[in-house]
Parts: C-alpha cells; structure tokens; sequence
C-alpha cells in the first residue's frame, strides 16, 4: 500500500476509533433526539445557517465514515428543519457522504482487488458498464441493502463517479422523505422499526424492482423491433438452417439432428469448411512431411552418420490432398445424411429472419425455418499494398494448388498461420523470409515463447524480418520485389511467390445480412451475445464468422450453444463458456497455451506466480533429441489455483490437455502433482512443473522443526 493510502486509512481509523471510545453512538438514538430536541430548536432559532452547516457535515461525516446513525440524523432533519428543508439538506448531504465513502473505498482498495480478482473484477466492471446505473438504482431504492456497504462495494468497481453520485441521490430521495417526515413527528415515534411497516418495506421493494423489470420489457420489446417488417411464417419447414458445412456448421447440424430436430445443412462450396480443405488438415500434413525431412537432416543427432532425402515436392503436396481425402468421410454429405441432416450442397441466402433461400445447381428453393445459425467463416484477409495484385499472390486458400516449391518465399505475417508454413517450406527447401511489423514473431505469446521460435527458425534458415512493415511491392526486370520499411529505412526483399497470412476476415457479405441489418463488431465479424445471439434472436453465429477465437475446437465449441440455445432457448439459454481456451501452433517446437501468460496477466492487471519447467531435464525429450522448451504455469499467489499454462516443446498441443482438464476442473497443482505419470514421457513434464511450484510453496518454517525433530530422535 502506498504512503498516501496508509496515511487516509490511519486517518479514518482514527476518526472511527474516536466515535467508538467518546461514546459518540448515545447521541444519535431516539432518546437523545426527543431530550435534546428543544435546545437544538432553540440553538437553531438563534443561529439558523450555523444549525444547517453543523448538520450537513455531522450527517457528512457518519455516511463517509460509514458510521452507525444515518437514520436517526434523517429523522433529526425532519423534526429540526421540517419536510421540505429536511429533505433536501439530508438528501444533498446523505449523497455526499455517500460518493465520499465510495471514493475512499475506491482509493484504497480498488486496486488491491483488481491484482487479486483481476479477472473477475473484469466480468463485474463489464456489467457495471453496461447497466451499473441501473442496479445502484434499484440497490438505493430497496431499502433492505445497507446504504454503507453498497457504498464501499460501488467504490471497488469501475462506476464513474459522476454516475454514482446523481444515481445515488434520486436514487435515495423516497427512503430519505420517508424518513425526515417520520421526523417530523418525532413526539409520536416510539421506534425506527415503526417507519418502515412491511407494507412500506414491500412498496420500496416493488419500487426497486420495478427498473429492473422495465429494462427486461424494453430489451424484449427492442429484440422484437427487428422482426417488425417481416411478416412471421404460421408454420416453419425447419426447426434450424445451418449456413456453412465447417466446423461450427457441422457440429450444429450433428447436435441438432442428435435430439431429433429438422435441420438443414447448405454448404456452397466444400464440405468440411476450411479446417479440411485448406486449413488444419492440409496444414498438419505439410508439417509432417517437413518433420521427417527435419529429422533426415538432423541424421548425426541421432547416431545416423548419413541419410538422405530424395522427394519431389509435387508428391508431398499430393500427399496432402491424399490425408484430406483420407478425412473427408468424417465430414461427408453421407455422414451427416445418415445422421439425419438434410444436406444441401447449394448457396444459401436469408431472405428474412424465417426464410432461407438455397439456389443449388438445378434449383432455387426456399426454406422457412424457426432459427437460423450462420456458420459462414472466414477468409484470408489481403491488405490493399500496391502492387499486390501485379505481383500476385499466395494465400491459405489457394497454396495447397502448388505443385512446385517456391524457390524464393516471402511470408508477410508472423502469426500461428505464417510461422508454421514459413517453416514447412523452408524445411522443403525455399528460400524463405518471414516479414513480420511487430518486433517479434507470435506476438500474443510470452516473449520468452517468441524468442525460443524466432531462434530455432533461423537455426533452420528462416530469414526472420521483424519491425518490418510491407509498403507495397514492385516488379523490376522481370523480379517481384518487396518494399518493407525498417527503421525509416526501405529494404528491398526479391522474392518469387509471397504468402500473405495476415489475418482472416469473416465471410459477412452476399448472402443476406446487410438487406437485414444483422448488426456486426467492430472486429467486422457478425455480433453476438453471450448465446451466440445476433440482433436477431432467432439467427445465431458460430466459428469463425463471430469469432472472437478462431480455431476449430472453438467453433465446435459455439456451435453447442447455438444448436441448444437456438432450440431450447425459450425453456433455458446457455452462456457461452470461454473460461477455459486452449490453442496450439503446430511449429517446430511446438507452442500451446490455455488460460492467461505472463503479457495477459500484466496487460489485465492480475497478480500471479510463475512455475517454470525447463524440457532439458526431462529424460524423455532428452532420449527423444528434443531436449528444449518450458513447461510454464502461472498461479493466483499463495493460491493453488491454476490462472494459465504455456509449454514449448515436442508435442505441446498434446500436454496442454491435462492443464486444459484441471482448469476446466478446479483441479490445482497439488493433485497434478500426486498422480502417477508414465516414465518415461514427455508428459511427467507437467508433473514436474507441479513439483516446481510445490517446492516454491514449501513450509520453510515447519520444515526446520521437522529437520530438528529428526536431530533429536537420532540422539
Ligand atoms: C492454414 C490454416 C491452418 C489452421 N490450423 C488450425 C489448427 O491447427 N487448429 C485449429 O483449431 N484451427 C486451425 N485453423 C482454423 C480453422 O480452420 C477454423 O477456425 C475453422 O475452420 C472455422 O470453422 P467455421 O465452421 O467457422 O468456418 P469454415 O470452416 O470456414 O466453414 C465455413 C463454410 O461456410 C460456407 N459458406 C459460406 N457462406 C455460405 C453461403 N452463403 N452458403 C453456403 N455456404 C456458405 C463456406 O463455403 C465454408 O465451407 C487453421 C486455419 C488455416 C487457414
């Protein structure tokens, strides 16, 4: 705590330290009021503005000090100044002491709670953003909430002040007009419990609620405005219409057809979306078979005095297509037909918020549906660089049609996607620069991470650019030529295919979402609530295409609560959990994390501890030759909570699982610790790391007794 906080707070113990020892207390009761009521009406006859200053900072000072006796001072100001005088006296005052306390409160405390709750602070100042106005609101109408701890709650938050205060104010007048006209009847009061009959008490309740029930009417009424011009169906053809057969289409049709509903699945292209045709499963084969040429190469690290390679890189890129092929079934129209989804191989467009219209090859037809889930994706961005249509280019889309190795590759991007074929292809054998504008390659990881992969990259040849920013490309006698500016300086990159991975752009265009007005984020991806909700309640989002991740296992993961919520949500919605994420990047070493590292944790304000494990000390990985990498694990200090994991290393993705399990599970360190793991593997790394922290946490102190415990009993 810093000099000024200790010194407000020593302050305020004081002053409330003070009222406990003077007894301060007997003054404000009903007793003490009816016997001094004269002489305060008499001082007040003869030093009117006096009485009100006295008064206005005494009620000043309890409601900041969060004191015992606001309510016999309220009543104080009935009985001293009448209705309208006391009113407004205690109404100003009341306030002020109120925003006085919850300043404090805020000046002390809130940042101590933010480095303790960061992430839940986060999910709290969010709400209070959002409808903080609102719930104060109500909390100061319904008088049962103790005026001084909403005070001090409110200050922990992020609610302006401003807010705060004129909340506050209106927010308290019935309760304070109430109770300074119980004052002004001080003679016939017996007791504060007589103000507030029950049938008060239920009357404020109602008050209270009332906003609340208000908001809901009008975010209903709001969420039905949409619907206004489209006239409603009387029956529907379907109970969903999924748009797109990827991830997040396929497994909303697969959930939807598992509890019997009547589900159509329009996919306009390839089945499988982008994961089987041009993202991971192509991916991962290229990998593979650049993994294998790594190890040819690397021969004398495992006691192979020759071995070589003889490949065409034409057949590998058949070898791919082969594994999407080999794939393909998982995700075919007779899969999903046998399950039950009716599959149209067809564009889909919505034509209303209930009708979804599907032009295949020999027909326009269109469906009427009681929701719609839109599982559209995304695709490659390309930036508007001059040049780079002259010039052409690769992306993730079309690089899998390359049946020759680019000689000279240029990657702009050093992101999950460009780092892991920037070094495919330079284990085939192109010459590769990766040109990334940030100052290291994966830049949402540790840097620790970026430092392991920007070293091994170029270890293997990568020439990696970083802080270099593409400013357009050129041709120059017959050479394509990229312009990248460093350090106010241009650097000139030749090059004979460039790959463009840098970033992807959800698919929101053509298919009927702008004649809706199907709201977007500004990320440009389709907007949704935490049900996977757009604007439109019965048309929902999944994958790619609302993001905020894009993988895979997160667009499976949406299309759950799509499926569910767009076919129960009238009985029960779900949230969207995203508390545990987990992601990996298939590169060599490999790179996965779930949960916060060390940037998130600093850039959130969330106070942690780290545990590291370093690979080379694990048996296996040094029997494997992969003696590199981490396994890292941030903690909530003295707690055994696991706040993130991040591990480098061989088969990364695939240790991660049992962090992502106890993370899901509550499950801490020390239960990792105390299970048994196969040696030898790569995955006792994790039991390690469990150990690392357990030894950070050791018992010092009682250890010392115990090793004097031991003296003693050896004699
Ligand atoms: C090179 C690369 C590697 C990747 N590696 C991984 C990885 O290792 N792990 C991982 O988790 N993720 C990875 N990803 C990301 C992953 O591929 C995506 O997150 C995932 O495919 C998203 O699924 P989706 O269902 O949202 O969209 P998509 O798979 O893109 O499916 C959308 C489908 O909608 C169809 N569609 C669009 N509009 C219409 C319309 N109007 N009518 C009918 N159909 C329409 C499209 O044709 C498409 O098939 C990778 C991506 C790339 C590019």
């Amino acid at each position: 705590m810093t000099s000024s906080r200790l010194a407000l707070l020593a302050f305020i113990s004081v002053l409330i330290a003070a009222f406990f020892i003077f007894d301060l207390q007997s003054y404000l009761t009903l007793e003490a009021l009816k016997t001094q009521r004269e002489s305060i009406e008499t001082y007040r006859s003869n030093h009117p503005v006096m009485t009100i200053a006295i008064y206005a900072l005494t009620y000043i000072a309890v409601t900041g000090l969060s004191l015992p006796g606001a309510a016999i001072l309220t009543l104080a100001g009935g009985a001293v100044f009448g209705l309208l005088w006391g009113t407004l006296i205690v109404s100003f005052a009341s306030t002020i002491g109120a925003t006085l306390a919850f300043l404090a409160a805020r000046f002390l405390f809130r940042d101590a709670v933010k480095s303790r709750f960061g992430e839940r602070l986060q999910a709290i100042d969010a709400g209070v953003a959002k409808e903080g106005a609102l719930y104060l609101f109500t909390l100061r109408l319904v008088p049962v909430f103790p005026f001084f701890v909403i005070n001090l709650m409110m200050g922990l938050t992020n609610l302006k002040t401003q807010t705060f205060y004129w909340v506050s104010q209106i927010g308290m007048l019935a309760g304070t007009l109430v109770y300074v006209n119980a004052g002004t009847q001080l003679g016939q009061l017996e007791s504060l419990s007589g103000i507030l009959s029950p049938g008060l008490i239920g009357s404020f309740v109602l008050l209270g609620i009332f906003p609340l029930i208000a908001n809901k009417f009008v975010e209903a009424i709001q969420a039905n405005k949409v619907y206004a011009q489209w006239p409603k169906p009387t029956r529907f053809d379907n109970n969903i219409v999924v748009i797109g057969g990827g991830s997040g289409g396929l497994v909303t049709s697969y959930i939807a057809a598992a509890v019997k509903a009547k589900v159509t699945l329009i996919e306009k292209h390839k089945m499988g979306g982008d994961c089987l045709n041009t993202g991971c499963v192509p991916s991962k084969a290229l990998i593979r078979s650049a993994k294998l040429l790594s190890h040819i190469k690397r021969a004398g690290d495992f006691g192979i005095k020759k071995a070589d390679a003889e490949f065409d890189f034409a057949d590998v890129m058949e070898r791919v297509q082969s594994i999407i092929k080999a794939v393909e079934p998982h995700d075919s129209v007779q899969r999903y037909s046998d399950l039950g989804v009716e599959v149209v191989e067809g564009e889909a467009k919505i034509l209303s918020p209930w009708e979804v219209q599907v032009t295949t090859a020999g027909e326009t037809r269109t469906i009427t549906t009681r929701s719609v889930v839109i599982a559209a994706g995304a695709r490659p961005f390309v930036p508007s660089i001059p040049g780079v249509e002259e010039v052409g280019y690769l992306t993730s889309d079309n690089i899998w049609a390359l049946r020759e190795l680019p000689k000279r590759l240029v990657v702009l991007g050093g992101g999950p996607i460009g780092c892991e074929l920037a070094q495919s292809f330079a284990r085939f054998g192109s010459k590769v620069t990766q040109v990334e504008m940030a100052p290291r390659l994966l830049i949402r990881e540790d840097s620790d991470v970026s430092e392991i992969v920007m070293a091994k990259f170029r270890q293997e040849g990568i020439d990696v650019l970083v802080e270099h920013t593409a400013k357009k490309f050129i041709i120059e006698n017959g050479e394509k030529i990229l312009i990248a500016e460093h350090q106010g300086q241009d650097v000139r990159i030749p090059f004979d295919q460039v790959l463009l991975a840098i970033g992807r752009i959800a698919n929101t265009q053509g298919y009927g979402l702008e004649q809706l007005g199907v709201e977007l984020s500004p990320r440009r991806t389709v907007a949704v609530n935490d049900f996977q909700q757009t604007n439109y309640p019965n048309i929902f989002a999944c994958g790619d295409v609302s993001g905020p991740f894009q993988f895979t296992h997160t667009a499976a993961h949406q299309a759950w609560y799509a499926a569910v919520n767009a076919l129960f949500g009238g009985f029960k919605k779900f949230k969207t959990d995203y508390s545990v994420i987990p992601w990996a990047t298939f590169i060599d070493p490999e790179v996965a994390r779930v949960g916060l590292n060390e940037q998130d944790a600093k850039e959130q304000n969330i106070a942690y501890e780290v545990s590291t494990y370093q690979l080379d000390d694990l048996d296996r990985a040094i029997a494997d030759g992969e003696a590199h990498g981490f396994v890292k694990v941030l903690t909530q200090p003295g707690k055994d909570r696991i706040l993130g994991v991040t591990i480098v290393g061989e088969h990364a993705g695939d240790l991660l699982a049992e962090f992502v399990l106890a993370m899901k599970h509550n499950i801490g360190l020390n239960k990792l610790l105390g299970t048994i793991h196969i040696y030898p593997t790569m995955a006792e790394a994790n039991k390690y790391v469990a150990g690392v922290w357990k030894r950070n946490h050791a018992p010092e102190g009682l250890l010392r007794w115990v090793g004097r415990f031991h003296d003693w009993r050896r004699g």
